[in-house]
Order: structure tokens, then C-alpha cells, then sequence
């Protein structure tokens, strides 16, 4: 009886072309392997190829024991769970951005359905950019606190929330990204922060996901890369996409840390992530500031792939290593999609409500296992592509 209203809700969703269904992947290198088809993975997160890297896992596993191989916390940080190498990644986390401390969490989406319910009540307003992640919506759903959007990295608009709601609140918290993930453009993190000079009770909450790792001297992400690190109240992110770990965490005050770890129930009420995953993340943080050449190559073929598609006439709000491909209908977005795959690249479309109606796109994610070479190929494969399909 039930299973039949999922079938028809199911059926619904593949007509109306928003059908998910998992398709298994093995992976090598930077290609992924699907359904016996060898492609080149488009829609990996792992921007600095880390995941990928045999060599790595090689080097880690040297220093591993059946005494140190954890593989489970067996309990909630707030038991018994809290192993000496949580402490030292969030030790590790501070030093690193210069700040007094750090709290790592079970995943990014955790940190975001956790953090905004534990700092903002009714008394809060949050004023998030049109287009934060679902985490981020689900945190600030979950928190219960009234919250407004502002045009997507429009900062004139965000001020005139500010300015019209300042005063009607005990405080106010910016939610914003600094990289986006489906137009691949960077918040004006400089300007956000300004705000904080001329409304004192405002605060700014910054997801780095798509950054920690990829932008910045040492790798810290964006705010480092704008030298505003010290004037962001909570600066977020995940291990899970450039790391090539798992997990989320905050850099924050000490007092904020302690506020989280009494107050947040993802924190309290879930298993800590195994031992043997921190010494993972731990291990690669070490080794995060070496990776500068990781980090240029990958800037490097993201400004030819953005050239060579704006050379084409295509509209590109990007200026990193997500690369939206924007096609408008969606039906040219599935179209496309299917070739490239067919010609050995493996994309997805993405399609409103994901985007805004009009934008479908493909959305490229580059990682810094890819050569030259491969880039130049997919480069020539989209521009015959792209010819096919306003002939037609
Ligand atoms: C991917 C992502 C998350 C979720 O992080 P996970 O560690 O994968 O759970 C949170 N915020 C943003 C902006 C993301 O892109």
C-alpha cells in the first residue's frame, strides 16, 4: 500500500526528468569507471587529487599498527570517544589559521545542522546568500531563528537587509560560501566583513568546502587568500572534497568551542569519526602548505578551460576551478551531457530547482590530477559538441 505512493511519487520524479538512481564507480586516477565505460570523472571533489593518490596512502600506511589502526570511536566525543588525535587536529586546525581554536564534526553537512541551531534562536536573524548549500538551509530551518536571502554575492543588497533590520535583533549572523558550487564565483568575503565595522551586532559565518585546500598560500581557503581570516567569527569547512579525508570542522573562539561542544546535538548525539580517519586528515593537514604546486596547476588548467569556453561566447560567472558549462534549457544540458559522456567525459547536467530556471548547465569540476593534455582533449570535444548543437 505505502509502496505504491513511493512508486508513484518515483514515477512522478522520472517524468519530470529529476530521477536519481546511484550508478557504482570504481575509480583510477582521475577517471572514473561506469557501467564498463571508462571517463574522465568531471564531478569529483577531490580538487587536489589527494583521494586518488596510491603514493600517499602508500607513505600513511608505513606508519600504521594494529595498535593505532582504530576503526571506530565507539562513542560520542562527550564519553568516552575523545582519542588523543581529535584534540591534535584541532590543535593542528588553529595553529594553522592563527586562531584560538577549532571543532571538528562527523561530515560538512553535520557542521551546518549543528552549528546555526546552537548559535542562533529567536532572537537571531540570519541573512544568507540566495544560493548557500542545503546544509546550510536545513541548519537555518532547523535553528528555528527568522532568516531573509539576499541576491546571490550581491553586497549592496545584503547592506540594505542589514541597515533596514539592524536594531530588531539581539544579533545577526551573514551566512555565505566563499566559493559556490554551480557558478564557481567567489564571495567578496573583504566587503562582508567590512559590514561588522558599521553594525556591531552582526557576525559572519563562512563555508569554505569548496576552497579549504585549494585557495590560499598555505592552502586555507579563500579568507586566507583575502587575508581576512581574523574577521570571521566562524570559518567552516570540510575535509571530504580537496582533503581527500571526511568530516567538517569550525575555526573559531575558544568560548564558541565550548559553547559548541554543550550545545550542539550533532556534536553530542552521533560516534565520533574512527581514530584512524583523524590521523588520516591529521597527516595530510601536515602536508597541506607543500602542496602549492598542486594548487597552481589546478588554477592553471581551470583559466584554460575558462578562457577556451569564453572564447566560445558562453556566459561565465566563474573565475576557479568549478566550471559551469551554462546551456539554458535543460533538455541541451542532458543532451550535452550524453555526448560527452559517449566521448569519454563523465559529466552531469544540472537542472533547476538545482539552478535557477534558464541556467541549466553542466557543471566541471577540475582536480589537479588532470594534464594539460586531457584538458586540451575535453576542450576540443566541447567546442564539436557545442557546434552539433546549434546546428541543429
Ligand atoms: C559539500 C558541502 C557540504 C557538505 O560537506 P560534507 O563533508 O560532504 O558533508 C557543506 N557545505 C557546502 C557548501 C558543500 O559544498
Amino acid at each position: 500500500m505505502t509502496d505504491r505512493y513511493f512508486q508513484e511519487e518515483l514515477d512522478r520524479l522520472e517524468s519530470a526528468g529529476n530521477y536519481r538512481r546511484l550508478m557504482p564507480a570504481e575509480h583510477s586516477g582521475c577517471d572514473v569507471v561506469i557501467g564498463g565505460r571508462r571517463m574522465l570523472d568531471l564531478s569529483s571533489n577531490d580538487y587536489l587529487g589527494l583521494a586518488a593518490d596510491i603514493g600517499l596512502r602508500k607513505e600513511f600506511m608505513a606508519g600504521l599498527s594494529p595498535e593505532n589502526f582504530q576503526m571506530s570511536s565507539s562513542s560520542s566525543r562527550s564519553l568516552s570517544g575523545d582519542f588523543p588525535v581529535h584534540e591534535q587536529v584541532e590543535r593542528q586546525l588553529a595553529a594553522m589559521f592563527g586562531r584560538e581554536a577549532a571543532l571538528v564534526f562527523n561530515s560538512g553537512y553535520h557542521m551546518n545542522i549543528g552549528i546555526l541551531p546552537a548559535i542562533a534562536g529567536k532572537d537571531t536573524l540570519i541573512v544568507a546568500d540566495k544560493l548557500v548549500h542545503a546544509s546550510l538551509i536545513d541548519g537555518i530551518r532547523l535553528s528555528g531563528a527568522p532568516f531573509c536571502r539576499f541576491r546571490h554575492n550581491n553586497t549592496e543588497h545584503l547592506e540594505a537587509v542589514l541597515s533596514r533590520e539592524y536594531g530588531k535583533y539581539r544579533q545577526i549572523i551573514i551566512v555565505v560560501e566563499s566559493v559556490y558550487s554551480m557558478d564557481g564565483d567567489r564571495a567578496d568575503l573583504e566587503r562582508i566583513c567590512r559590514l561588522k565595522d558599521i553594525y556591531d551586532n552582526v557576525s559572519v559565518y563562512v563555508d569554505e568546502a569548496h576552497a579549504f585546500g585549494v585557495m590560499g598560500e598555505i592552502g586555507l581557503g579563500l579568507a586566507e587568500e583575502l587575508n581576512c581570516l581574523a574577521d570571521i567569527d566562524y570559518i567552516c569547512g570540510t575535509f571530504g572534497k580537496a582533503l581527500g579525508s571526511v568530516g567538517g570542522f569550525i575555526v573559531c573562539s575558544a568560548t564558541v568551542r565550548k559553547y559548541l561542544i554543550n550545545r550542539m546535538r550533532p556534536f553530542i548525539f552521533s560516534t565520533a569519526l574512527p581514530p584512524l580517519n583523524w590521523m588520516w586528515t591529521s597527516w595530510l593537514l601536515d602536508r597541506l602548505p607543500a602542496m602549492k604546486p598542486l594548487r597552481s596547476h589546478l588554477a592553471s588548467v581551470s583559466a584554460v578551460l575558462r578562457d577556451a569556453l569564453v572564447s566560445y561566447g558562453l556566459e561565465m560567472p566563474s573565475d576557479t576551478h568549478i566550471v559551469p558549462v551554462i546551456t539554458g534549457e535543460s533538455s541541451r544540458a542532458v543532451s550535452l551531457a550524453g555526448r560527452l559522456q559517449d566521448k569519454g567525459f563523465f559529466v552531469l547536467p544540472v537542472r533547476p530547482p538545482t539552478v535557477p530556471e534558464g541556467s541549466s548547465r553542466l557543471r566541471l569540476s577540475l582536480t589537479a590530477n588532470m594534464s594539460p593534455d586531457r584538458i586540451e582533449s575535453l576542450i576540443k570535444v566541447l567546442e564539436d559538441e557545442m557546434q552539433l548543437a546549434d546546428k541543429k
